[in-house]
């Protein structure tokens, strides 16, 4: 059997590895950090990500290379290229590590994105959010994840302080107009290496202080707008050339069209739903499409909602397995996936729960009452 080396060992490469292993496929990750999530079920080599020795005794142990997160030292990548086989190669990497190259790929693939413009000085701020409107949001160009290296600008006089506040980082910044949206939803698109395209059914994503809290599938939107929605995710993923798994995140506005918020070149956390409630779960489908093999079924099976355990729910989650509550109700099926993390630091995913239901409302209901989530907080 072959042997797939990730790049990055936290829970999206444990995933992978549980995947890919019925497939007959052996793993092997690359992280600093020993026996963390993918290293307690695959093989793996502890070093930094920029490590370009331990890079290449990567690419000389495996078959072929993949990676769970998106900054990728170009270094590193373009050395993974020439040493192995690395099907997702690293234009994708290149384009989705920088929100300016992001749009303007987006915009050339016909997606709308929200009206933006690149910022480098406190006056050109100034000038843009004059231009754009308030509510906007200022965003660092690199690196930001769990909405971190974000300022929502609410009026024209907070422009000194979100310049002051992100410009500090030495990263580039975009400005955003601030979507007015019904809802937010994504679409897990994966292309294989022989050209086959699939997509999953778009979920409903609810964020609590900017990180996700729950996904809801079937998403609660229009079927025309579930339609356009994986369209739109098949034209971006093949208008990329992309091979792998390419989640993509969108805003269902007030004025009911779809904007692209920013893609991801991996596995997502709003696919999760899929592990149960799909024929085939994004862990798989990407296994498939970076080895050649056909595409599964993305068929949904059932209406699920995926909710996710932070390191602030991790006790009430534990209290809860122990318990008769644990095993879910006629109604509701809850399926637990922890991620075997050390240290459960607030807001630091550890875990997601798959919640199988015949309604969505159901699962929320469940999710409200066991008590480990407070009721709404920010939204
Ligand atoms: P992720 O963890 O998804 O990578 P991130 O740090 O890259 O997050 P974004 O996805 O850009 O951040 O933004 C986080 C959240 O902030 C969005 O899911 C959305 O709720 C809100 N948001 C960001 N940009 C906009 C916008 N232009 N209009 C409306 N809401 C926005
Ligand atoms: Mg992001
Ligand atoms: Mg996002």
């Amino acid at each position: 059997g072959k042997t797939i080396g990730v790049l990055g060992g936290g829970q999206l490469g444990r995933m992978m590895a549980l995947a890919g292993a019925p497939l007959g496929y052996r793993f092997m990750a690359l992280d600093p950090v020993a026996d963390g999530p993918c290293g307690q079920v695959s093989a793996q080599i502890v070093a930094a990500y920029s490590d370009q020795e331990a890079a290449a005794e990567l690419a000389a142990r495996t078959d072929v290379i993949t990676y769970e997160f998106e900054n990728v030292d170009a270094e590193v990548a373009a050395l993974l290229e020439e040493r192995s086989y690395v099907p997702q190669g690293s234009r994708l990497l290149y384009t989705t590590q920088h929100r300016l190259r992001e749009k303007a790929a987006l915009e050339a693939a016909g997606a709308t994105v929200a009206p933006y413009a690149a910022i480098t000085s406190e006056a050109e701020l100034d000038a843009a959010v004059a231009r754009l409107g308030t509510p906007c949001v200022l965003k660092t160009a690199t690196g930001g994840y769990d909405g971190k290296g974000q300022f929502v600008i609410r009026d024209r006089g907070e422009v000194a302080a979100a310049y002051a506040e992100l410009a500090e980082s030495g990263a580039e910044l975009v400005l955003e107009q601030f979507i007015a949206f019904e809802c937010e939803i994504s679409v897990i698109a994966a292309r294989s290496s022989m050209g086959e395209t699939s997509t999953f059914p778009p979920a409903e994503n609810i964020h609590r202080g900017g990180i996700l809290h729950a996904s809801i599938v079937p998403a609660r939107v229009p079927a025309g707008i579930l339609a356009e929605a994986e369209q739109l995710a098949a034209r971006i993923v093949e208008s990329f050339d992309a091979v792998g798994l390419l989640a993509v995140e969108m805003f269902y506005g007030k004025d009911g069209k779809l904007y692209v918020n920013e893609v991801a070149p991996r596995p997502h956390n709003s696919g999760h739903y899929t592990m149960e409630a799909c024929v085939t779960s994004q862990f798989e489908q990407h296994v498939r499409a970076i080895c050649g093999l056909p595409l599964g079924s993305p068929e949904l099976r059932t209406p699920v909602v995926m909710v996710n355990v932070l390191g602030e729910h991790l006790d009430g989650v534990n209290k809860l397995m122990l318990s008769p509550e644990s095993i879910g109700t006629d109604l509701v099926h809850p399926k637990f996936h922890l991620y075997g993390k050390a240290e459960g630091k607030t807001g630091r995913k550890m875990g997601h729960i798959n919640l199988l239901c015949g309604d969505p409302a159901d699962a929320l209901a469940w999710i409200d009452n066991a008590g480990i989530w407070p009721v709404e907080n920010d939204g």
